[in-house]
């Protein structure tokens, strides 16, 4: 397996807040309002794999935001994470509790906010966090 090199130092010129993460909301905006103009069709942003719809069919969280593109159905989000003795495509996460646990682990994860639309297929990812990487203190971070 291939084993990621650790940069800590990511330098997003994306929106990052606090601790790590990442809000992907000007991307889905921008997809959206092109969606809206005309410039991208629905089967390019409604093409969200089986596998993906299935979990948020069964164990998507609901949310109160009505699809932006079929305005049908209201959204559901999942989280994935990803990271060391985790399957490649990651690893399905059902509660909040089990995304704090990973966050309390010596090694790095990611974790991944997805929404998807159970209706016409829509997805889209929200955020992504990392987790995890507390050998140490905070403080000692520098030194690595
Ligand atoms: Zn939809």
């Amino acid at each position: 397996m291939a084993r990621k090199t650790e940069s800590t130092d990511t330098d997003e010129s994306h929106a990052e807040n606090s601790v790590g993460e990442i809000d992907h909301r000007l991307t889905r905006r921008a997809l959206i309002n092109n969606f809206r103009r005309g410039e991208v069709s629905r089967d390019t942003l409604c093409d969200a794999h089986p596998e993906l719809l299935r979990v948020a069919r069964n164990f998507g969280r609901s949310t109160r935001v009505k699809c932006p593109i079929c305005v049908n159905d209201q959204l559901v989000t999942v989280s994935y994470v990803f990271g060391p003795r985790l399957p490649s495509h990651g690893r399905f996460i059902a509660t909040r509790a089990e995304v704090e646990e990973f966050d309390f682990r010596p090694e790095r994860f990611t974790a991944y906010l997805i929404e998807v639309c159970r209706s016409c297929s829509w997805h889209h990812l929200l955020k992504t966090r990392v987790l995890g990487g507390h050998r140490k203190s905070r403080k000692s971070a520098a030194s690595q």
